[in-house]
Parts: structure tokens; C-alpha cells; sequence
């Protein structure tokens, strides 16, 4: 499973809505949010490959769930 996450980066340009409207929306503020934060199909992650892929501001990252976690030091 991965996890979608959209940082504060985001300029709202609408770009990954337009790819993948069953994965990102905007909120209130005109920002992008993931509307699933956790994805498993092959067609969920490739379109949200493809939505980062697009994010003029690299907003946009694929984590991996339940995996190793990264400690930060
Ligand atoms: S493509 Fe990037 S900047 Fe544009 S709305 Fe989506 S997350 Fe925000």
C-alpha cells in the first residue's frame, strides 16, 4: 500500500485534479488534498505517479505504508 501526501508547497494549479479526480480535490483554500490517502491498485498509483509527476512545485509524494520507516536523527 502507498500513501499520498500533498505539502504545503502546492500552488493549486490544478494539475494533478485534472489527472486523477478520484485522487485529488481541492479544499476550501484552492489547495490540492488527496481525496485517498491510501492507494493499491496499480491504476491508483500510476495516476498519482503521474499527478506528481505533473506538480509544477513537486507537492506531490508516493510514500510507502507500512514498510521501513525513516527515522529522522
Ligand atoms: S499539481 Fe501540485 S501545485 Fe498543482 S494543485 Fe496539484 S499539488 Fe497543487
Amino acid at each position: 500500500m502507498k500513501k499520498i501526501c500533498v505539502s504545503e508547497a502546492c500552488i493549486g494549479c490544478g494539475a494533478c485534479v485534472s489527472i486523477a479526480n478520484e485522487l485529488f480535490d481541492f479544499d476550501e483554500s484552492g489547495y490540492s488534498h488527496p481525496l485517498k490517502e491510501n492507494i493499491e491498485t496499480k491504476e491508483e498509483i500510476e495516476l498519482a505517479n503521474q499527478a506528481a509527476g505533473a506538480c509544477p512545485v513537486e507537492a506531490i509524494s508516493i510514500e510507502e505504508e507500512g514498510e521501513k520507516e525513516e527515522k529522522a536523527a
